[in-house]
């Protein structure tokens, strides 16, 4: 048998509690999910402002299909670029103030386009530990030097700064760490990249819809403006679609354009798609009301959390991971759960470090206080 060797490697994977599956949900994105015909309770969705089910963006893909059929049908700088593309990059760009964006078909393809149009042989990236598995596989296509440095630790950043000596610099970050929930220290990380003249590329796709005002992200919850800095944010999590963007000076955008492949040899994401998240940034922008639920919600989990064996993570935003250690207890727990009708993913290594798999909790504005109370009970349920 040809692939006896890799039966070897997922039965070893299963052994260690490892082995990844599936599982087909029958009901659209929410918080009340079908799977396999039973009805659960979910805190495992990115869809962190409940959009992606919302009748307003279904209605505007419907009529985006009316206007503009459904393929793009070729590469943006084929003839695949069309009207609602061009507008939602414009709007982008001035929602996170920036002068220019460009769209990009996933978050993964964007964070390996642009750090590969940016960087190459002779440069050097800097990379935070915990950083999403697409910086780390963008770092290695780059063909550039990689530096890792511990998780938020500026001083250990500033020294593999200090000791690059030739070629472009570029430090990469998640704003919000997808597995973790805390926020980059930007503040700093720019600070020591004006010091160093390095850029600084900042991936918010955890943020952008949730925090600061209006939802506009990370960069303006904590008032940050710099040319420097090369924003990127996924549009399949808050935004309720699909999709990434790139925000930057022009002369960056011109560049990905350019050279970015993730962006030159692939077909155009369906116009329709950008005719709905059109109407999904109203709908951010107008998000308030969510945004005020969110964080009550996490509030209320935090409290209602606390007193259990297990620790929540330090975090402020909807991404609340609650550290269990063993990945065997972990998947344990989140069975347990799922037979009290309760949907919460377990995450294990190699996703997080080895010792650290954990519940990751998401909130979303879609859930109410007696939701997240059926999830505080349970767990306290299990806790006995
Ligand atoms: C989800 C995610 C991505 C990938 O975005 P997709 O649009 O889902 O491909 C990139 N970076 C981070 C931090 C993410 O959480």
């Amino acid at each position: 048998m040809p692939f006896t060797e890799l039966q070897t490697e997922l039965n070893e994977r299963a052994a260690q509690g490892l082995l990844r599956s599936r599982c087909t949900l029958v009901t659209a994105q929410s918080p009340h999910i079908v799977v396999e015909g039973k009805p659960y309770l979910a805190f495992c969705s990115n869809d962190y402002l409940g959009l992606a089910s919302r009748p307003e963006l279904a209605a505007a893909l419907q009529q985006g299909t009316q206007q503009w059929g459904v393929g793009a049908g070729a590469a943006h700088l084929v003839s695949g670029h069309f009207g609602p593309h061009h507008q939602l990059e414009q709007q982008l760009a001035a929602f996170v103030g920036k002068p220019a964006a460009l769209l990009f078909s996933t978050g993964y393809m964007a964070n390996l386009g642009v750090v590969q149009a940016l960087v190459g042989k002779g440069d050097t990236v800097f990379a935070d530990k915990l950083n999403h598995a697409s910086l780390n596989d963008a770092m290695l296509l780059s063909r550039a030097a990689t530096r890792r440095y511990r998780h938020g630790d500026m001083a250990q950043l500033a020294q593999l700064l200090a000791q690059a000596q030739s070629g472009r610099k570029l430090v990469i970050t998640d704003a919000v760490f997808s597995m973790d929930g805390d926020m980059a220290p930007l503040r700093e990380l720019l600070a020591l990249c004006e010091q160093h003249d390095a850029w600084l590329y900042v991936d918010d796709a955890h943020g952008f819809g949730v925090l600061g005002e209006q939802g506009r992200g990370s960069l303006a919850h904590f008032g940050l403006v710099s040319a420097r800095i090369i924003y990127m944010a996924t549009l399949g999590k808050a935004a309720g679609v699909s999709g990434a963007f790139v925000a930057a000076e022009q002369v960056v955008v011109d560049t990905l354009v350019n050279h970015a492949h993730g962006y030159v040899y692939t077909t155009a994401t369906p116009p329709a798609l950008s005719v709905a998240l059109l109407q999904s940034l109203r709908m951010i922008a107008q998000g308030d009301g969510l945004r005020a639920h969110l964080h009550r919600l996490v509030a209320r989990l935090r409290r209602g959390l606390s007193g259990l064996p297990w620790q929540l993570m330090s975090s402020e935003t909807a991404i609340q991971p609650l550290l269990i250690g063993d990945n065997q207890q972990a998947l344990k727990l989140s069975e347990a759960l799922r037979q009290r009708g309760i949907w919460v993913a377990a995450i294990r290594p190699p996703t997080v470090p080895q010792g650290t798999a954990r519940l990751r909790i998401t909130l979303s504005a879609a859930h109410t206080d007696a939701d997240v109370d059926q999830l505080i009970g349970a767990l306290h349920e299990l806790a006995c």
